[in-house]
């Protein structure tokens, strides 16, 4: 790391003591930024990184409620409003037992770089709660909304702070909390959540969006070697949103995904994960992997070890943070896997990176491979800022000439900085550049 910037990040790390996961982002972002500040000493001498690693605002709050016991639950709530030098901020909410500020502030954090590179007018946010909805009742799952937003609603507006979905927080989850939201302002204000239902608000592509765009992304990148997803055998990890429609877009694209997981277990499918019946076991009935290997034959089910096992050309690990390992990606990679495109944030350890970059491996970092959720999110806010619906035709080419243009960024950007194919450096320089220059225009704020 450039000399100049290891001291920054020491009081940045000494400043926010066991949050693991922020310091990782931060650290791994400033990796990339020795060569911008070579070039934009002005970046230094306005603190930008100092500043941009101090959030904007951070709220934390008690979020009680009763569960169909009638028994008295706490949980805590969380949203953190890191930076608004490029619009509104804009991130989703993660609800899962294993969140506190370590998580939502990494989640953040990288959320800056992402939404300035999809070029929308968005700033970064994150929030979420350790409310865990598995095994939940729909109406304990309402009440807890309710509850989450009595507080939240403060903070959010659609020219402020617009929460989205992330993990446990989908559908049913935005339906809650907006209705909670309208109901204490007494204001049909669209445009202040997206991943809202298509039929007040939302818009059609955004529940495919994130998984569609990184397979868009990963697609772009193997053009660059002369290849596509047509017959590539590829894994994905996880089974919700994201995972689900990158099987989707994959074997459209003439890939054969034979295997994804849950945190249970997984499955391998050697004739292709039939998506329907995936949908049908998760989505409709919130059910377990399991189910989805009792229904279907020739279809083996394993809860020991992990998805990564499984031989591929091409990997998407589309779960959670940290769920690919330096022993992971070696495995992978002596087994042949030539691309690997990151549909959830910061899947891949710092050591798993390492041995994909040493090897040659396509490698599409999360803030530039999963953007297209938060983009068709941003697409979402402009259908409700002009009270229109597009078709879906129109909002999918809209999301690939952003996921195509996100690429085009992230490989020109690391072109530019003399490492060609280095998507990591191309993501973070992409989009640190763009906020630093808002940032300095706005003045010290
Ligand atoms: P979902 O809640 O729909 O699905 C999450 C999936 O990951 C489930 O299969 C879940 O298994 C698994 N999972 C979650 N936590 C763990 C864990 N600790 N260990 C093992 N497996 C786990 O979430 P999404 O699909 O929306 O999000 C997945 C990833 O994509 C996250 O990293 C998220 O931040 C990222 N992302 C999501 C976007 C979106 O638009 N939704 C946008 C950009 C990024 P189980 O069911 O067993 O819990």
């Amino acid at each position: 790391m450039d000399a100049r910037l290891e001291a920054i990040r020491d009081t940045v790390l000494a400043r926010n003591p066991g949050e693991a996961e922020f310091h990782q982002a931060v650290v791994e972002v400033f990796e990339s930024l020795g060569p911008v500040h070579d070039r934009h000493p002005e970046f230094l001498e306005a603190a930008i990184l100092e500043r941009l690693c101090e959030p904007e605002r951070q709220i934390i709050f008690r979020v009680p409620w009763t569960d169909d016991q009638g028994r008295v639950q706490i949980n805590r709530g969380f949203r953190v409003e890191f930076n608004s030098a490029l619009g509104p901020y804009k991130g989703g909410l993660r609800f899962h037992p294993s969140v506190y500020l370590g998580i939502v502030k990494f989640l953040g954090f990288e959320q800056i770089f992402k939404n300035a590179l999809t070029g929308m007018p968005i700033g970064g946010g994150k929030g979420g709660s350790d409310f865990d909805p598995r095994g939940r009742s729909d109406a304990e799952v309402m009440r807890f909304c309710q509850s989450f937003m009595t507080e939240l609603y403060r903070h959010i507006g659609e020219y402020t702070d617009v929460p989205a979905g992330d993990i446990g927080v989908g559908g049913r989850e935005i339906g809650y909390l907006f209705g909670q939201y309208k109901r204490i302002t007494n204001r049909y204000e669209s445009g202040v959540l997206t991943g809202k239902g298509i039929s007040w608000g939302g818009s059609l592509v955004r529940p495919e969006a994130t998984g569609f765009g990184t397979v868009i992304f990963t697609e772009e990148m193997l053009k660059t070697r002369g290849t596509s997803f047509d017959g590539q055998r590829v894994v994905v990890s996880g089974s919700g949103n994201v995972a689900i429609n990158a099987v989707a877009k994959a074997q459209s694209l003439g890939a054969t995904v034979v295997a994804c997981s849950d945190s249970s277990g997984y499955i391998v499918d050697e004739a292709g994960i039939d998506v329907g019946l995936l949908r049908q076991v998760k989505e409709v009935e919130r059910g377990r992997l399991k189910d989805y290997a009792l229904r279907r034959s020739g279809v083996a089910y394993v809860e020991a070890g992990s998805v990564w096992d499984v031989d591929a050309t091409v990997a998407l690990p589309c779960a959670t943070q940290n769920e690919l390992d330096g022993d992971a990606a070696a495995r992978l990679v002596r087994n042949g896997l030539i691309a690997i495109g990151e549909g959830a944030n910061m899947p891949s350890t710092r050591e798993a990176v390492a041995v994909f970059q040493e090897a040659g491996v396509l490698f599409g970092p999360g803030k530039a491979a999963n953007a297209g959720g938060v983009a068709t999110s941003a697409l979402e806010m402009q259908q409700n800022a002009s009270r229109d619906s597009w078709s879906f035709e129109h909002t999918e080419q809209r999301l690939t000439d952003i996921m195509v243009g996100i690429h085009h960024r992230c490989a020109s950007t690391a072109d530019e900085y003399g490492e060609p194919g280095n998507y990591v450096l191309g993501a973070n320089i992409g989009g640190f550049v763009k906020v630093a220059d808002a940032m300095l225009a706005q003045g010290l704020i």
